[in-house]
């Protein structure tokens, strides 16, 4: 394996500094191809596969591949066209690869965390892991590691590193019945690729929260977070990584394990955000549920305005669905800067202070004298709205009645999306109309838990919906309420620090 050095802290970028927005844990996507001498387009399948998926994190980027011999990996911190450039693609050249997109949910924003992992199994192979989730029983698994002198365990940094540490410290047995043994102990989200040096492996927890499908190439297999990547390298859609379900791909063809009973809990918060719109989800379209959305928003919140407007991007669909059923004309009355907030070149305080105005610019001949609805995918902590109704009134609109394509957020998630903790959710302590002054609306008006699960077309029994509702479908061990930050400094021999829980009070 070859890893480049550490790059200092001060190139850490400096993305989203001034969103509260919930950050879209992490992207995986893995191939697997026919061993080819010359093999190099696993390496720039994957580089097209990760840029598909950049929306699902911004902070890493990193490539493992396998040719069949030697397992080499190489990752750093930033966007996926930052730390990938032609010769390094050209020198990654193998016939399994596998790639990860990250944005933290535990561990720090530091290079170490970035992902693939990679560890030396002790039959002295190579294996390398990509994950997006979040486990919940780390601490515990740490601690039994340690206390059963599993090597390195005291240098893992993150619950990826983790799971990678105690696949390859399975001395007698081959990594897929290891992993098979591994995973039915495993508590939270994962939704994983990781490969040696013949197989590529994927597998999904027995809740599914987080996504995972399986796609064909004419010759190879496929596997990433959302479909939106099969699309972009070619790949057709075969099916859904089913909850519980373990992947093991190579040349022997594609085998199928389970390692626990599917109990399905997928993320209900992907259907209004997250995904992106041309993703399907259980085989409908994430653009036509989000419009669907914005119909029964406009029902369940109905308005006296001259035009509907989209908080661009994700909120287009909602509101397109919001004017179809209201009758009022849709028009575009924001500007994204898309790449603002997405650079190394750190903002000055000067420059934070702008705000919103660095990602969205008003069009001040379409607002002017309007009565605007403006729809937006979620509320957090309610900064991102009060600067955008501040912003829009001093444009000259003349009303500003902001719609939510998801129910109010009041709990936080410890399954892999980074909301705020519940002392920090606007929704936690104020109630709606405690928001709409907070953010100063003239009205304000959320779709309903009902609507957005009647909307995903899928049953309530099946979706997580914890955040909505502080109903949690994966048990949590005291220790998971501590936090993403639970690795760093944790002790593996300590008992729990329940005396540190105070974040999650019972609904
Ligand atoms: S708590 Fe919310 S964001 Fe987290 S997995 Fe459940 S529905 Fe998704």
């Amino acid at each position: 394996m070859r890893q480049p050095p550490g790059p200092p802290q001060a190139c850490k970028p400096a993305i989203d500094q001034s969103d509260d927005r919930p950050h879209e844990e992490c992207g995986v996507f893995g191939v697997w191809t026919p061993h080819d001498p010359a093999g190099r387009e696993v390496a720039k399948l994957t580089y097209y596969g990760l840029y598909a998926l950049q929306h699902r994190g911004q902070e890493a980027a990193g490539i493992a591949v396998s040719d069949g011999t030697n397992l080499l990996v190489f990752k750093d911190i930033g966007l996926v066209a930052q730390v990938f450039d032609e010769p390094t693609l050209a020198s990654l050249r193998g016939h399994i690869a596998i790639g990860h997109n990250r944005y933290s949910t535990t561990g720090g924003s530091n290079w170490e965390n970035a992902q693939p992992t990679f560890r030396s199994t002790k039959a002295g192979t190579g294996l390398a892991l990509a994950h997006n989730g979040n486990l919940v029983n780390t601490a515990e698994l740490a601690r039994r590691a340690a206390s059963e002198g599993v090597p390195g365990i005291s240098g893992v940094s993150s619950d990826s590193d983790l799971i990678t540490s105690l696949l390859a410290s399975r001395p007698d047995q081959p990594v897929e019945l290891a992993a098979v043994e591994l995973f039915a102990q495993l508590q939270g989200a994962f939704s994983l690729v990781f490969c040696d040096e013949h197989t590529l492996y994927a597998a999904r927890d027995g809740h599914g929260v987080h996504p995972l499908v399986l796609g064909r190439l004419e010759r190879g297999w496929v596997v990433a977070s959302e479909t939106a990547a099969l699309d972009i390298v070619g790949a057709s859609f075969v099916r859904e990584v089913e909850p519980g379900e373990m992947l093991a791909i190579d040349a022997d063809g594609l085998r199928s394990h389970r390692f626990a009973a599917p109990t399905p809990a997928g993320c209900l918060f992907q259907y209004g955000y997250l995904r992106r719109p041309d993703a399907t989800i259980c085989g409908g379209g994430v653009y036509a549920t989000r419009a669907e959305i914005g119909r029964r928003l406009a029902r369940e919140h109905p308005v006296e305005a001259d035009l509907v407007i989209p908080v661009p991007e994700s909120g287009t669909p909602a509101a397109v669905g919001y004017a179809e059923a209201s009758g009022i004309p849709y028009g575009h009355g924001l500007v994204k800067n898309s790449y603002v907030g997405r650079t190394f070149i750190q903002p000055s305080q000067t420059i934070r202070q702008l705000g919103i105005r660095l990602k969205l610019n008003p069009l001040r001949d379409v607002i002017r004298g309007k009565r605007l609805v403006v729809v937006d995918d979620t509320i957090v902590r309610g900064n991102v709205q009060r600067a955008l109704v501040r912003m829009l009134r001093e444009a000259g609109a003349l009303e500003v009645h902001v719609r939510i394509s998801s129910p109010p957020v009041k709990w936080p998630c410890f399954y892999g999306i980074d909301f705020a903790t519940r002392a920090e959710l606007i929704a936690g302590s104020l109630d709606i109309d405690g928001v709409r002054a907070s953010i100063g609306a003239d009205s304000l008006g959320h779709v309903s838990l009902d609507n957005l699960i009647a909307a995903s077309e899928q049953p309530a029994n099946r979706l997580c919906r914890a955040c909505f509702d502080g109903v949690y479908p994966i048990p949590l061990p005291a220790d998971a309420l501590l936090g993403k930050h639970l690795l760093e400094g944790v002790d593996t021999n300590a008992e729990p620090l329940e005396h540190a829980i105070g974040v999650l009070q019972n609904p």
